[in-house]
């Protein structure tokens, strides 16, 4: 079968590997759309070094496809169901496992990192995620490629729970890209009565506003974000700030934008050696803020935004600039890079 693998920084290759087949306890999945994440695009440029990886290694982690295989011993799958994958496998025994934060487990692994992943004809699904519930079945009514977009979708639900975005904040959101539109549609699900969207790429900035997903739209390139949020908020700040972007000039930033009491949320990373930023702390102790990180999902937040996407809350379509074969996947990691497109989907069958 085909498959897109990484052998180094920038060294990726489409290969025929032969076909897996379903591990005992796990399932084989046929794939029928996986989504380029910006993870995806980092970890080719370095090569995957510091996150763990054995290469060669087949990426993608944003995956929708049909039960093609069941494993031995696997009960409650039928081959032909459509499903998408969770990325993470847990161990369900440590600390965090056992209180639900299975995203933050001891001994995480993960598709693409440690198992094969989805850009590629067939994944083999291990019985680690089985268990774990990190294999859900797709609504009726939604397609292969929203469905591929629920892993993203999750990530950026955890980071508005821990936000604790609800009825009546005005949510202030750093960066344009796929994540930061969806925290805005999400902060809009949530109840948010404002949401201001600032980007410094017009380009992406524009396409966020043809989504319609917030109230404010902000060219940071241009316009004083401080100023507008002040002016927005009566001088007081948003209630939430998240930070979709990997600067730490925003992270600064969002410390200052928000109201007393206010949640900022770092929810993206910073470039490795970059990840050094000075605060000034008495900020957050006499604002009282909350600064938090988000890192990853669970199966719990992959089923609510599944149960989103079937009840028609959320369309994942618009976030789709793109749907390639797999043979080009060069062109598609190069338009998710550019920072020209929203989502970038690569199929290995032509249509899903
Ligand atoms: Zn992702
Ligand atoms: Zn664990």
């Amino acid at each position: 079968m085909k498959a897109v693998r990484l052998y180094g920084p920038s060294d990726l290759r489409l290969e025929e590997v032969p076909k897996p087949s379903a591990p005992p306890g796990g399932l084989l999945v046929e794939v029928k759309a996986c989504a380029i994440c910006g993870s995806d695009v980092r970890n080719v440029a370095s090569g995957g070094s510091g996150h763990g990886f054995t290469l060669p290694r087949t990426i993608g982690h944003e995956i929708a496809g049909v039960i093609a295989e069941v494993g031995k011993s696997v009960e409650g799958f039928e081959v032909g169901s459509r499903v998408v994958l969770s990325v993470s496998l847990a161990c369900g025994r440590c600390r965090y496992c056992l209180t639900g934060k299975q995203n933050l487990c001891e001994s995480k692994k993960a598709i693409s990192y440690q198992y094969d992943g989805g850009f590629a004809e067939y994944v083999a699904v291990p019985e680690a995620l089985v268990r774990y519930g990190g294999v859900l079945p797709i609504p009726d009514g939604i397609d292969f490629y929203e469905a591929s977009l629920t892993e993203p979708f999750s990530c950026a639900l955890n980071g508005q729970e821990l936000s604790k975005v609800s009825t009546g904040d005005t949510v202030v959101i750093i960066g344009a890209g796929p994540v930061g539109i969806m925290h805005a549609i999400l902060a809009r699900i949530n109840g948010a009565s404002k949401i201001i969207l600032a980007e410094l790429t017009p380009e992406r900035l524009e396409k966020a506003r043809e989504i319609g997903a917030a109230d404010i739209y902000v060219d940071s390139s241009k316009e004083d974000l401080k100023e507008k949020v002040l002016k927005e908020t009566n001088g007081l700040g948003a209630d939430v700030v998240i930070v979709a972007a990997p600067s730490g000039k925003a992270q600064l930033q969002a410390i200052d934008l928000a109201a007393k009491g206010g949640r900022v949320n770092l929810f993206g990373g910073l470039p490795k050696g970059q990840s050094q930023i000075t605060i000034d702390s008495n900020v957050i102790h006499y604002r009282e803020l909350f600064v938090h990180g988000t890192s990853d999902s669970t199966p719990v937040h992959m089923k609510k935004i599944l149960d989103l996407m079937g009840a028609g809350r959320i369309d994942a379509r618009k976030l789709i600039s793109a749907v390639l074969p797999l043979e080009n996947y060069k062109e598609g990691f190069e338009l998710a890079r550019s920072g020209k497109a929203l989502k970038v989907i690569l199929t290995p069958n032509g249509n899903a």
